[in-house]
């Protein structure tokens, strides 16, 4: 097996192309080829000769992404992407076209462990993380199909901090000043709450912003639809949060799947304002978006403008996050590692 390239930081490139007995500068080009010219393929590196070219073809390769299928929403501007990778397993990802925010969303993980109920990423079980090149050329591949992405929030299939060296050094490569330079502030990290990784990210000085999966406001229902909740109870998960605050000074954002009569009731008012008041966060509610594992419903449209009118006149920020592509099964929850069912 060729060793893959798309996936190393530039001083690493010039390590590896030193030990090959290249100039420095060699690195630097192959470096900019990959990562501003979104090129994965030696033949049209063109600053290069030709039998530098097929020299470094014999060497290295690229871990690619490939685009198996695309499905355009009717009713929004979304897109689905059904990708395979090299070793044939298959991960989604999306692109919402909010007007000058052309944002994607993006797999960390093929498939997932976190098992949370209401969720299909889940109903496969975790396949294994995406490498950091794999990463790296989800995020271009989807820039070669959609022109001028400047968002990337990472909640597609799997949980990043599941996956967290890989995603460290993604972060870290995809804003790399030399390379991509994407800003640390529009990528968004979301997790289900794994506390010691959001510890851990926090004095990684990354800066991106993070959203935490709250769901429930207590710890007992959260336990009941989200396996992650018996290792970490919602305490020490608003701690960490406060704690991602303090350090990067970016706000954090709280998601919360919004279950008809299971947690929008008046006493889930009063928990999230027990837990929430006072602090400089953001509550994103999140309408449950059907599938077939999961027999519960999403509220009516004025339940749901009820629940975040309570929540505002309690003080907390709170919106209605408007479901993309739901016609397409590209909304939040609905990413499966496989074709379809
Ligand atoms: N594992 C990470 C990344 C996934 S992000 C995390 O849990 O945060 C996807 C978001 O969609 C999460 O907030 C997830 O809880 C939410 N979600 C999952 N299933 C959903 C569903 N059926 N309807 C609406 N949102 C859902």
């Amino acid at each position: 097996m060729k060793e893959t390239i798309n996936g190393k930081t530039l001083e690493e490139l010039e390590e590896i192309f030193a030990k090959e007995g290249y100039k420095k500068f060699r690195a630097k080009q192959v470096f900019r080829q990959i990562h501003v010219n979104k090129v994965n393929d030696f033949d049209k590196m063109t600053d290069l000769s030709k039998d530098l070219r097929s020299e470094l073809k014999e060497k290295f390769s690229f871990a690619k992404v490939k685009k198996e299928e695309e499905f355009i929403s009717q009713i929004d501007t979304t897109k689905k992407y059904l990708f395979s990778l090299d070793d044939g397993n298959i991960i989604e990802a999306v692109f919402m076209d909010y007007g000058s925010r052309k944002t994607i969303c993006i797999s960390s993980q093929v498939g997932c462990r976190m098992g949370c109920e209401f969720c299909a990423s889940s109903k496969n079980g975790l396949v294994r993380n995406l490498t950091v090149d794999e990463l790296i050329e989800e995020v271009y591949e989807l820039e070669r199909l959609n022109q001028d992405i400047n968002n990337i929030v990472i909640m597609g299939i799997g949980e990043p901090l599941d996956n967290y060296e890989n995603m460290v050094k993604f972060i870290e490569l995809i804003t790399d000043q030399k390379g991509r330079n994407l800003s640390h502030r529009s990528i968004t990290l979301s997790t289900s709450g794994l506390v010691p990784r959001i510890y851990d990210l926090a004095d990684q000085g990354l800066d991106v912003n993070l959203a935490l999966s709250l769901h429930y406001a207590d710890d007992e229902k959260r336990q009941k639809f989200m396996p992650i909740g018996k290792k970490y109870k919602i305490s020490q998960l608003i701690k960490a949060c406060d704690y991602y605050l303090e350090k990067t000074k970016r706000r954090v954002s709280f998601e919360y799947v919004v279950i008809d009569g299971v947690n929008n009731k008046d006493e889930d008012v009063y928990n999230l304002t027990r837990l929430l008041r006072g602090k400089n966060i953001h509550i994103n509610l999140i309408p449950l978006n059907p599938i077939e594992e999961f027999d519960y419903k999403k509220p009516k449209s004025s339940a749901l403008k009820d629940f975040r009118d309570k929540l505002l006149a309690n003080k907390l920020n709170a919106t209605i996050r408007k479901p993309m592509g739901s016609d397409i099964d590209a909304s939040c929850g609905q990413l499966r590692n496989n074709y379809g069912r």
